[in-house]
């Protein structure tokens, strides 16, 4: 093959990008066609030294051809094809059989650590090639199961290797590291605020948003973080989703099965939160994604924000559409909002006075309502404890682990439950399978209707409430939702608000 095979990136989707060289007489230049400017500029000089640390001076005018053109490439990604597709034109080493190749050279001729190793994996087996990757990126390849790779930590080494007169070494498969299980902060640490735990427990068990309404000091902060440690394990599946998220982005692999847990603050741009941008790179919502995506003070959120994640809240994925094509990204999080219940902070709090107008607190409720709101399936006020209160809890609750021991059990209840229809919790159910699925007997069918009159649930609003009942009929080991747990998820529906 006279051609070397490189990647890059399109969304979290390896493409593979054709490098051809041409050499000719005259002066020295060299020219990369199909790379932007700026990218050009980098790869040329990072290649061009690289080459000098193994005795190889270009000559002549020296072209390069990157294919298909139409695709708009990343050049430190295709650093290594490059400067292979160099040395074989110069006669350094003979075709041999076909690869994907994916490396940054460093000036003397390391190979760097690059994103998008995952990805590039996955390619490589659906393609059934070898892939070559720079020696910091073996670990994360090692994880994609059924893939052929190999690692080197130079160019010179691997040309070495293509030379023939060493073996190369192969990426071995490997499981993800185990990591000793710990809730930081836990359960264990909250005092009192057994209404919030509840809610937690729940949203946890079944993946639904939640919001937390309460006073500075009130502990609301500490509850959200604390709900990253009752969660379930990522399962294969969501586990390899995550990797990919993470490689796109250049992350390490992280041990263990641990959620991902992301803060998003209210100066945040929409593309660092969506997704986007020039080099569509995923966003943190995608970095959340199969785990907690945490809005503190969302209040302060500008509209255009929230409205942002109106989408991929109600579809589960991102779409970017480029005139090169479409990219998507996962958006499966579990939302979690923390807010004061007023512009002060303090209304109704027992230890300070509210010094708010009715007028603003009305204001204020406002941007506590719309469409991300709707899509909020558990509310909860986290009211502030008195130091006697304090006091009285001297001894902690219930430690994460066994909060989420229960949680496993009802998330693998689900998981049985929807696996044939491609859900793997409650939460994630459409709502014509909510219809036809989720049954009640006839009392507690003419109970829902009722309190639905009374509070004026919209359809959606039903069916969140009939999903959120399944979950708590799941925690409790129950086969039929029955009325104590509409109850239950009733009254979270109503919310943070009284
Ligand atoms: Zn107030």
């Amino acid at each position: 093959m006279k051609v070397i095979e490189g990647v890059t990136l399109r969304g979290m989707q390896a493409v593979p990008v054709e490098v051809e060289v041409e050499m000719t007489g005259g002066l020295f230049a060299i020219t990369i066609v199909g790379l932007p400017d700026v990218a050009v500029r980098e790869s040329r000089e990072r290649v061009r030294a690289a080459l000098r640390t193994l005795g190889l001076k270009l000559k002549g005018r020296v072209s390069v051809n990157l294919a298909p053109a139409d695709l708009p490439k990343e050049g430190a990604l295709l650093d290594l094809p490059i400067a292979l597709c160099m040395l074989r034109s110069s006669g350094v080493f003979e075709p041999g059989e076909r690869a994907l190749y994916m490396g940054e050279l460093a000036l003397d001729g390391r190979l760097r650590r690059v994103r998008g190793a995952v990805p590039a994996a996955f390619l490589a087996r659906e393609m059934g090639v070898p892939l070559y990757v720079p020696r910091e990126n073996a670990e994360e390849v090692a994880l994609v199961k059924g893939v052929t790779a190999f690692s080197a930590e130079t160019l010179g080494e691997l040309v070495s290797v293509l030379k023939g007169d060493s073996a190369p070494k192969p990426v071995q498969a490997s499981e993800l590291p185990e990591a000793p299980f710990v809730a930081d902060p836990d359960f264990a640490d909250v005092k009192g605020q057994a209404a919030a735990r509840r809610a937690a427990e729940v949203a946890a068990a079944g993946h639904h948003n939640l919001l937390l309404v309460g006073s500075p000091g009130s502990g609301k902060t500490l509850i959200a973080r604390a709900l990253n440690g009752i969660l379930p394990p990522l399962t294969d599946e969501e586990l390899v989703e995550t990797l990919l998220v993470r490689s796109t982005l250049g992350l390490p692999v992280e041990p263990g099965r641990r959620r991902p847990f992301r803060t998003v603050h209210f100066t945040a741009s929409s593309v660092a939160v969506c997704g986007g941008g020039s080099d569509l790179r995923p966003g943190e919502v995608s970095l959340a994604s199969r785990g907690v995506l945490f809005l503190d003070e969302f209040t302060e959120f500008r509209r255009d924000l929230t409205e942002s994640l109106r989408a991929p809240l109600e579809d589960g994925q991102i779409v970017v559409s480029r005139a090169a094509g479409t990219v998507v990204y996962p958006s499966r999080v579990l939302l979690v909002l923390a807010a004061n219940p007023c512009p002060c902070g303090f209304l109704g709090d027992p230890l300070e006075k509210c010094t708010c107008s009715s007028v603003e607190v009305d204001r204020y409720r406002r941007k506590l309502s719309g469409p991300i709101l709707d899509r909020i399936d558990l509310q909860i006020a986290v009211p502030r404890l008195t130091s006697e209160e304090l006091l009285s809890f001297s001894g902690g609750g219930e430690s994460s682990a066994e909060i989420r021991s229960r949680v496993v059990r009802a998330r693998e209840l689900q998981q049985e439950r929807w696996a044939r229809f491609g859900y793997s919790c409650n939460a994630e159910l459409p709502e014509r399978l909510v219809r036809r699925h989720l049954t009640l007997s006839a009392e507690s069918r003419s109970y829902l209707a009722g309190m639905a009159d009374r509070l004026r649930l919209s359809g959606r609003g039903l069916s969140r409430v009939l999903k959120v009942a399944r979950t708590i009929a799941d925690l409790a080991g129950e086969s039929d939702i029955q009325t104590p747990h509409l109850a239950e998820a009733l009254m979270y529906r109503q919310g943070a608000g009284g």
